[in-house]
């Protein structure tokens, strides 16, 4: 495994998104996946990512929400 392809048997999408999880925290984390994937991350395409499911008791923390631009004040 390259990771930088899904991490999900069976399907060899390019990744978009990055995996993480602490399981002192129960905490499964979503990022965007930016070429690089630490000790312990995961690659995941973004069906497989938008689908993931945590265990009971697990936080889910999606953080790949776009950030959405300020708009501007009309008048300057
Ligand atoms: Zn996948």
């Amino acid at each position: 495994m390259d990771g930088r392809h899904c991490a999900r048997p069976g399907c060899d999408t390019v990744a978009a998104a990055k995996l993480t999880y602490d399981y002192a925290r129960r905490t499964v984390w979503l990022d965007p996946f930016e070429g690089d994937l630490e000790v312990g991350a995961w690659g995941m395409c973004a069906a497989h990512a938008d689908g993931l499911r945590v265990p009971v008791g697990w936080a889910r923390d999606d953080r790949r929400t776009p950030i959405i631009p300020i708009r501007r004040p009309l008048a300057v």
